[in-house]
């Protein structure tokens, strides 16, 4: 008999070891007759544990049949908010339950289990998610890393039988998530402004600082630089996501990652038709959580954020100095985004033809916004825009509904990309790696939650593939071609809502 290499679960992690003002114990309820839909065999072999994945071990612990052995109670965690502007009070992990820590060759790493029960934190929700949703979370998390940007992962997924009522019947799922923290922003509003336990919020910061921050540790101010430091990881963030057109559609201040990761996937999507104040989330009436609002957002919730760390803080001037190198750090990663995008190497500031770059890209915002052009295929498109005189770029030109005003525009790029002396074929080797040919579109994940519902998940499986390696062409299946085509009319019908 072999023995099968298991997950080194940690005695106590994190939060466990910071005592019981912080979460609760709670045993997961399990997924009865459960069954893999998917899972991540990328992220297992990065972990260590690809063999563990195959085993009824990994089934019984990621169904939640089975509580690991060494790792503890399982864990669900009280954090408070703001949603969608308002102070909601607490939240709390309702639906999410922290397996425990695992030792990892990525070092040590929170496992969670998303849908396994309901926790005191539940409210008035059941504790499930329902398959649809965790597709789209298991399927976005690794699309999302391949891309370059920081998030939680996704191990697995699990369905089940288990009906579970949302607008109608539909059944349960359990994603397991792995990320080094699921730290919110409203882990500290809540032991600042519900708990108001001055006491715990210090206890919580600094064994933030020490485990996540460490460098941070023998600064004068350390809560200062901690808000400083999650600031310009968020700045960063944030211009990742507006550079692949993401919207992630519930951005409060409870989904919003300490560490700087994109967190909790809901109605989230990926730019069709490009619409600068798009609404990927139907239950976002006013448009808070639209493309062109996802920076500014952050930065209010940056401002919960420090209202969660004043009373460490104390001083509202070092606070909002924390903050504000926020607005320059996003302004520079997201020009550099851009001139990314489009095959734009820097050039130092005081070249005149740099100054024009955010210009540049500026009017060729209005004009895909004007045309309806659809975001990643004009992008991934332009790395073949050729500077060879009388070149034919229809490809790109024919995007566009004012085919004039793009030609313009293009004159203007071309210049550019003359003075910095540039060679086509090095520029679309450069572009390729940064705009996707394959992104997470909505009617590409309705097509496999479809068939999922029907207990075919092989096209979950076939998606999950091609995003892992969303830059390469993929044309050694000629039928992949069609993921990274236009959405069919069908997909401006489909509405994402925070139902999950
Ligand atoms: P979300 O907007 O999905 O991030 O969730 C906001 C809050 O509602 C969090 O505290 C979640 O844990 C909780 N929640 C969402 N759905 C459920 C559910 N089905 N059961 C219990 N709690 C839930
Ligand atoms: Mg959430």
């Amino acid at each position: 008999m072999s023995i099968q290499p298991s997950p080194a679960w940690r005695p106590q992690g994190f939060l466990a070891a910071l005592g019981p003002d912080f979460a609760t114990a709670v045993a997961a309820q399990p997924l009865p007759q459960p069954h893999w839909v998917a899972q991540s065999p990328q992220l297992a072999a990065d972990l260590g544990l690809a063999d563990w994945l195959r085993t009824d071990d990994a089934l019984a612990l990621l169904s939640g049949q089975r509580a690991p052995a060494g790792a503890g109670p399982s864990l669900a965690s009280v954090y408070s908010g703001h949603q969608f502007g308002v102070w909601a009070g607490q939240l709390g992990d309702g639906r999410a339950l922290l397996l425990g820590e695992i030792d990892t060759p990525l070092g040590p790493m929170e496992v969670q289990l998303k849908g396994a029960g309901s926790t005191p934190y539940s409210r008035r929700g059941d504790g499930r998610a329902v398959l649809r949703s965790s597709i789209r979370e298991f399927l976005c998390s690794e699309a999302m890393h391949a891309l370059g940007v920081p998030t939680t992962r996704a191990l697995a997924l699990v369905g089940s039988p288990l009906p579970v009522q949302r607008e109608t019947l539909e059944t349960a799922a359990v994603v397991t998530r792995v990320a080094p923290s699921f730290l919110r922003f409203g882990h500290f509003e809540h032991f600042a402004h519900t708990a108001a336990d001055i006491h715990a919020l210090k206890t919580l910061a600094d064994a933030s600082i020490a485990r996540y921050f460490p460098a941070l540790q023998g600064s004068a101010q350390p809560y200062a630089a901690l808000l400083q430091e999650v600031a310009l990881r968020t700045a960063r963030l944030l211009a990742q996501w507006q550079a692949l057109g993401f919207c992630h559609g519930v951005m409060n201040t409870d989904n919003m990652s300490l560490l700087g990761l994109s967190i909790d996937y809901g109605p989230f999507g990926f730019l069709d038709a490009f619409d600068p104040g798009h609404i990927c989330n139907h239950s976002d009436h006013q448009g808070r959580y639209a493309w062109a609002r996802q920076p500014n957002v952050a930065f209010w919730n940056l401002h919960a954020l420090a209202q969660g760390l004043m009373p460490l803080i104390e001083d509202s001037d070092a606070a909002l100095a924390a903050l504000e190198p926020y607005k320059a750090a996003y302004a520079q990663a997201m020009l550099d985004a851009w001139r990314a995008k489009l095959g734009l190497r820097r050039l130092p500031e005081a070249a005149p033809a740099a100054d024009g770059d955010q210009a540049l890209v500026d009017t060729l915002l209005q004009r895909m916004a004007a045309g309806g052009t659809d975001f990643s295929i004009f992008f991934r498109r332009l790395g073949q825009f050729s500077t060879a005189p009388g070149a034919d770029n229809s490809a790109v030109r024919d995007l566009f509904i004012d085919r004039e005003a793009f030609d313009a525009w293009a004159q203007r790029y071309s210049a550019r990309l003359q003075a910095e002396s540039s060679v086509d074929a090095e520029r679309r080797l450069r572009m390729d790696r940064v705009n996707p040919k394959f992104v997470l579109r909505n009617h590409l994940a309705e097509t496999a939650i479809g068939q999922a519902r029907q207990r075919d998940f092989s096209e979950v499986q076939r998606l999950h593939r091609l995003l892992q390696r969303p830059f390469d062409e993929q044309a050694e299946d000629p039928a992949n071609e069609a993921y990274a085509g236009f959405p069919p009319a069908w997909a401006r019908q489909l509405e994402i809502s925070c139902s999950s």
